[in-house]
C-alpha cells in the first residue's frame, strides 16, 4: 500500500528538530533508517501530517569513547556499529547481536537508536543493551535528561520516550574483557528471534549478565540464573541449573511461531548454549 500523505523535513541540528517536534505535537513522526516506520506508514497503521527525518543531523552519527563508556549516536547504522573497534573491544555482545540482526540491506539503512526507540520485543538490540546497563540520553525542550536500561523499555513498543523528545545517544558502559554471546533461535535466516539469549561473562565465570528477547513485552534480564553463576563453573554441568532459571519472572508470548511454554523452554536451552558459548568453553 501506499502511505497517507504527508509533509516531510529535514532538520540539520538537534535543536531544530525538537523545534519541529514541538511545533508539531502528536501529528509529527520522526524517521531514521525507516526500516520499521516505512512499513507502518504503508501498512496505513500510522498517519503522520508531518515526517521529521533525522537523517542530515551529523551530530547524531558516531561512536566515540568516553572513559568508562562508549557512546553511539542514534543514528549510527547497525552496519557502522557491526564494524566498529570500540564497540567489538568494549561492548562486544552488541558486536555478537548486530551480526544476527536482520540483513546486510536492513543493518545498511536501519539505526542503532530507531531500533531501540521502536522498542520491538523482538528485537535483538534490547537485551543486550539491558545485560550490559546502557544509558539513553533523551533530549527535549528543556534540555537533555539520562535513562537506565531498566527504565527505558516500558512495555510493547514504548520507551520513556515522551512526546516532543528523542533519544540522541546510548551510552554503555566498558565491559572489557568479558566474553559475550548472543543466541538467537529462528526457522529461518535474517528473521526477528522466536527467543533470543544475550549472555556477557568475566572471567569463568565470576559475574555474567544475561538479557531475554521476546519473552515478555519488552526485554528482560535473567536475574535468577545471573546469581545463580556467579562463581560457577564454565561447564555443561556448572551452568546446568542456572540455566533452568532463565524463564523465571517471564512472560512470554503465545504465537504462529511458539507457544509460551515452547519460549520457556527455548530460554532455558539458549541460555546454557549462550553463558558457555560467552564463558570460551
Ligand atoms: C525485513 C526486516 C527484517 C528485520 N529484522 C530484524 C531483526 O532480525 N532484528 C531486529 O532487531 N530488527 C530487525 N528489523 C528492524 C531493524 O532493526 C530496524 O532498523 C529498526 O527496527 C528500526 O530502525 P530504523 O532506524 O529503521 O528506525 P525507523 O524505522 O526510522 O523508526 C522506528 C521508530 O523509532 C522512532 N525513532 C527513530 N529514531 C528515533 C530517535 N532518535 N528518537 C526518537 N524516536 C526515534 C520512529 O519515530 C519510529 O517510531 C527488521 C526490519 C525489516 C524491514
Amino acid at each position: 500500500m501506499i502511505p497517507a500523505q504527508f509533509d516531510y523535513l529535514a532538520p540539520a541540528s538537534v535543536e531544530e528538530a525538537l523545534a519541529a517536534l514541538a511545533e508539531h505535537g502528536d501529528d509529527a513522526k520522526v524517521i531514521a533508517g525507516g526500516q520499521s516506520l516505512l512499513p507502518v506508514l504503508r501498512m496505513r497503521l500510522n498517519a503522520p501530517e508531518m515526517v521529521i527525518d533525522l537523517g542530515k543531523i551529523d551530530a547524531l552519527r558516531g561512536i566515540r569513547d568516553d572513559g568508562d563508556a562508549i557512546v553511539i549516536g542514534a543514528m549510527t547504522t547497525h552496519a557502522d556499529v557491526l564494524t566498529d573497534p570500540l564497540v567489538a573491544e568494549h561492548a562486544n555482545l552488541i558486536t555478537k547481536a548486530v551480526e544476527h540482526l536482520a540483513d546486510a540491506q536492513i543493518r545498511h539503512r536501519g539505526t542503532f537508536g530507531g531500533a531501540l526507540a521502536h522498542a520491538d520485543p523482538a528485537g535483538d538490540l534490547g537485551a543486550p543493551a539491558l545485560a550490559l546497563g546502557a544509558e539513553f540520553v533523551i533530549a527535549g525542550s528543556g534540555g537533555s535528561r539520562t535513562v537506565a536500561a531498566d527504565d527505558f523499555f516500558v512495555d510493547l513498543f514504548e520507551t520513556a520516550i515522551a512526546e516532543g523528545e528523542l533519544l540522541t545517544e546510548v551510552r554503555v558502559p566498558k565491559h572489557t574483557g568479558w566474553g559475550a554471546h548472543y543466541e538467537k533461535f529462528v526457522r529461518v535466516a535474517h528473521q526477528w528471534p522466536i527467543v533470543a539469549v544475550a549472555a556477557t561473562v568475566r572471567g569463568s565465570i565470576d559475574e555474567a549478565r544475561v538479557g531475554l528477547t521476546n519473552m515478555g513485552s519488552t526485554p528482560l534480564r535473567a536475574t535468577a540464573t545471573e546469581q545463580a553463576l556467579a562463581g560457577a563453573s564454565a561447564t555443561e554441568d556448572g551452568v546446568r541449573e542456572a540455566a533452568q532459571l532463565a524463564a523465571e519472572g517471564t512472560n512470554p508470548p503465545s504465537d504462529l511461531n511458539g507457544a509460551a511454554d515452547y519460549r520457556e523452554h527455548l530460554a532455558r536451552v539458549l541460555t546454557g548454549r549462550a553463558v558457555l558459548k560467552a564463558a570460551g568453553a
